[in-house]
């Protein structure tokens, strides 16, 4: 098909050209002398996205899985406790991951649509008088059902039980996109991965590591061997990787990472929340819902729409997808055929959200939703109009 095509699933995302370019580079020795310009400050900048300042980041050549891997496997001994809350696919794959780890995870479960509740996790942990719970494990934004929970919230929850268990965020799918604070919120372990808000190919797993998960990962009794920390602390050190590194996606990061400073993650964050309001206010006039029980867990990157019964939400991404050009997320696990979502992460604009909101508006026609054509397009037109106007009359 003519022209660009529309990619709204929540991941990966579009690869700006700026990125694109930076990473058509002719292979070379990543054991030179120079190379270590090129890694060295990859380490440091990706400490200002995670707002890290003592903290360590760490790059793998994996996916997101592979980091949320490294930060259990190093910091954990066989058969510890840790305590994880599954509300979708993907809090449910990490803790499937810890389980099959050999970690003793005691499951919090909520319902789909809702994310982490602290008030349950301060109860818990206040019951843990001798501490066996070694690790908290929060999904900040939950891909599958686009919602968002309240880390901050999490670290005061521990703190309120005086409990001494560490924090590991997933914020795959929000930094880099999301506010996220790993020094204010105090996570242990931060892990990210390089194909939403870092708008680069998958590849590479990131981890930002506290002192604390530092000190636990010199007696931690889990194995590891690609993932050890201890290699990849000399890596930081010396801007040498323990193997071949995917140079390109380096070079990508480096661009990537340019992107979003010239943007300022302030302004990145806030264009994430007006693109967000839009797609709502869309859903809003479609009359459907997000699956997203209530406001406060609305995730900025990822809405995830509830169709109506008797639909398949799997026909309105095929439809959308051969007709229209246009990629629509798929419903996963529990949610299969019963949501789609569009992703709202990465390198967008108000214009290009509105292609993705008219071509999921013709497919859900297509496939016998009771919508009317352009009602989304318009919600959306008046929600940009109405955040650019009001930003021009600020002094
Ligand atoms: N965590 C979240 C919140 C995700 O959205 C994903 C992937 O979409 C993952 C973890 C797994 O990352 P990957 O597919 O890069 O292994």
């Amino acid at each position: 098909m003519a022209g660009r095509h529309f990619l709204f699933v929540p991941g990966p995302t579009n690869v700006p050209d700026r990125v694109q370019r930076a990473m058509l580079v002719a292979m070379e020795d990543h054991r030179s002398s120079k190379f270590p310009e090129l890694t060295l400050p990859l380490f440091e900048d990706l400490k200002k996205v995670f707002k890290s300042t003592d903290g360590q980041v760490f790059i793998f050549p994996s996916s997101g899985t592979g980091a949320w891997e490294a930060s259990l496997s190093n910091t954990l001994s066989p058969g510890d406790k840790v305590l994880a809350s599954r509300f979708g696919q993907f809090s449910h794959l990490w803790i499937d991951l810890a389980q099959r780890l050999g970690l003793d995870v005691q499951v919090l479960e909520e319902e789909w649509g809702t994310g982490v509740k602290p008030d349950k996790i301060e109860a818990i942990l206040r019951d843990d008088k001798s501490h066996q719970i070694k690790a908290v494990l929060a999904v900040h934004n939950e891909t599958a059902t686009g919602v968002t929970s309240d880390i901050g919230a999490v670290r005061k929850a521990i703190d309120a039980a005086g409990h001494p268990a560490l924090l590991y965020v997933d914020g795959v799918s929000s930094i880099g996109s999301l506010d996220f604070r790993a020094d204010e919120w105090r996570v242990d372990l931060a892990v990210a991965g390089s194909q939403k808000g870092l708008m680069l190919p998958a590849g590479l797993g990131i981890v930002c590591v506290s002192p604390r998960a530092l000190a636990a990962s010199k007696t931690a009794g889990l194995k590891r061997v690609y993932f050890d920390f201890a290699d990849q602390i000399k890596a930081n050190a010396t801007g040498y990787f323990p193997y071949t590194p995917p140079l390109p996606l380096l070079y990508g990061l480096r661009e990537s990472l340019r992107i979003l400073f010239e943007e300022k993650l302030e302004h990145v964050y806030e264009r994430h929340h007006v693109l967000a309001g839009g797609v709502r206010a869309a859903v809003k006039a479609w009359g459907l819902h997000p699956c997203a029980k209530e406001s406060k867990w609305d995730s900025d990157t990822v809405t995830a729409i509830v169709v109506p019964q008797g639909i398949n939400g799997a026909d309105v991404i095929d439809a959308a997808y051969r007709r229209y050009n246009l990629s629509l997320g798929a419903g996963l696990s529990q949610v299969a055929g019963k949501v789609f979502r569009i992703g709202h992460l990465g390198d967008l604009n108000d214009l290009m959200v509105l292609g993705a909101i008219a071509g999921a508006e013709m497919a859900m026609r297509d496939v016998g939703i009771d919508i009317t054509l352009g009602s989304g397009v318009g919600a959306a037109q008046t929600h940009f109009r109405s955040t650019v106007l009001a930003k021009e009359k600020k002094p």
